[in-house]
């Protein structure tokens, strides 16, 4: 077949193994990436995403023009684009990566009517997943509502096909329709790199190539000590591959045979760092069967939950000055990095919905816009397993003491310091409760309390009586 095809990148920014790509590679190809806010509403990409996407649509251009299909830009409603260009170059088929989020499916489902009106069809194939959620279920025939079953029924499937090789070249269309600049797309706030994006080009390198670059890295050195690792955020222990794997510039199972490749023989060695990659895909799982996920509690009786939203200590934990240092330094990590360790992604998360008493959507909305890896799966799926409403979640009662998890998983210190450097002189002692510290030693460090560096926005038995006193209040009322 030699007709051409329309081939629409989503979340699946590169050319090796892209199975939409794969299916059309032999065709006269007219790639294309639509930017479409309005469909996507609340959801569309924050900002520390669409400084991400930027750059990655960018790589993605260099690679498909250097192998002759330059990418078209378009910004507008994809039903009305999608079928306008399939029309204009005379493409029976549009293909895609299956998308996952609920506006994305009732999206596809709009435009999948729109071309099927003219003849045509919208082909999605799996391509960001292990697994397409529809197809992992239970003996009985049910979607997995808890990990552990979940991730045994996806390993019991056996390991995943192998990645397909990229293309060599690839075909243009005879004519291809004009586009939108890059820069038309206006994915910075203002004109250049905005300021909290400062430190990023030099700790991320978004597309393909910076993706492949990532994995390489993580698998000649520290995926062999992850296990021991993963829990210190003062080491770069984990992959960093969350927004390559969120935009799709590698797939889950590049990901999976690198490992394998680096620890072949019995699953149980690289499993540490396997189930994490089931951990995404159980979100998606839950995001699938459970498209109320990003809005409303997975546990109902969650629904009445009296929380007390606060617009001022909502501001405090943003800016990392609640006065409990591993919540701040992993907030002040958050603005700088546009990511941070997920040891006190937990920590901080748990601080806000327990002791604060903020609703778990005003921290998951804090995250969307601060996160280069938002992801709405990942994202909602974590919110409500801290905020015990997530349909796997860990008992209530356990509510994370900030003082002890900074001592156990950060005990030199080297976290905190380095992101509160205000506290950089205080002795490990009392570095993770500052105000405990006598006079002399904060003197001596130079930290004057309230002014320097805030005391504590709730102690912590205060906060944990309260969030079990709400708790309880639910019950009652339940
Ligand atoms: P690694 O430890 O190297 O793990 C490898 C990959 O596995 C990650 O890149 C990621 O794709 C996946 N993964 C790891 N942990 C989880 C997890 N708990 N849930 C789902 N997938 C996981 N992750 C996101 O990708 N996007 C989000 O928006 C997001 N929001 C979060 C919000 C909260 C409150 C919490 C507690 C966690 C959130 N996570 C999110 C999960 C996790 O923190 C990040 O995936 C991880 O920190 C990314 O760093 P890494 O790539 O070095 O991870």
């Amino acid at each position: 077949m030699d007709s051409p095809a329309l081939l629409w990148f989503r979340q699946d920014l590169r050319l090796a193994d892209n199975p939409a790509l794969q299916a059309v590679a032999d065709r006269p190809l007219l790639p294309v990436f639509v930017l479409d806010d309005a469909a996507a509403g609340r959801w569309a990409p924050g900002a520390a995403s669409r400084w991400w996407l930027r750059q990655s649509l960018e790589a993605l251009g260099r690679d498909l023009a250097a192998r002759g299909t330059p990418l078209l830009l378009v910004r507008g409603r994809a039903e009305i684009v999608i079928p306008a260009l399939a029309a204009a170059i005379g493409a029976p088929e549009v293909l895609a990566g299956r998308l996952y989020q609920p506006w994305a499916r009732e999206r596809d489902r709009r435009v999948a009517e729109a071309l099927e009106v003219a003849g045509r069809r919208l082909r999605l194939l799996t391509s960001s997943l292990l697994r397409d959620p529809a197809r992992v279920m239970s003996g009985s025939g049910r979607p997995y509502a808890v990990y552990t079953p979940f991730a045994k029924a996806v390993a019991a499937m056996g390991e995943p096909d192998f990645p397909i090789l990229p293309p060599a070249r690839l075909r243009p269309v005879a004519a291809p329709p004009p586009g939108d600049t890059l820069d038309s797309l206006a994915l910075y706030p203002v004109a250049g790199e905005p300021d909290w994006a400062a430190d990023f080009p030099a700790l991320w390198t978004p597309g393909e190539a910076g993706a492949q670059a990532r994995l390489a890295r993580f698998v000649a050195g520290p995926v062999s000590g992850y296990a021991a690792q993963r829990n210190d955020p003062g080491t770069e222990g984990t992959s960093g591959l969350s927004p390559h794997l969120h935009w799709g510039e590698l797939s889950p199972r590049q990901v999976w045979h690198a490992v394998r490749q680096a620890q072949p023989g019995e699953l149980s060695q690289p499993w540490p760092f396997l189930s994490e990659i089931l951990w995404r895909e159980f979100s998606y799982h839950l995001l699938w069967h459970r498209p109320e996920m990003p809005d409303r509690a997975l546990r109902e009786r969650f629904a009445g939950f009296p929380w007390q939203p606060d617009a001022a200590l909502l501001r405090a934990w943003q800016r990392g000055r609640t006065g409990y240092p591993i919540v701040d330094a992993g907030m002040r990590q958050l603005w700088h990095y546009g990511w941070m360790h997920n040891r006190v992604r937990m920590i901080a998360a748990s601080l806000l919905v327990k002791h604060l008493l903020q609703p778990w959507q005003a921290g998951a909305a804090w995250f969307w816009d601060t996160l280069v890896d938002a992801d709405l799966a990942s994202n909602s799926a974590s919110w409500q397993w801290i905020a015990g409403s997530g349909s796997d979640a860990a008992p209530y009662f356990r509510v994370f003491n900030p003082v002890l998890q900074g001592e156990k998983f950060d005990p030199a210190g080297r976290y905190v310091r380095r992101f509160v450097p205000e506290l950089a002189a205080l002795p490990g002692k009392w570095l993770h409760q500052p105000w405990k510290a006598p006079a002399e030693v904060l003197r001596g460090a130079g930290v004057i309390l309230g002014r320097d560096y805030p005391g504590p926005v709730i102690a912590h038995a205060a906060g944990r009586a309260r969030a079990l006193a709400a708790f309880a209040a639910l019950r009652a009322g339940g």
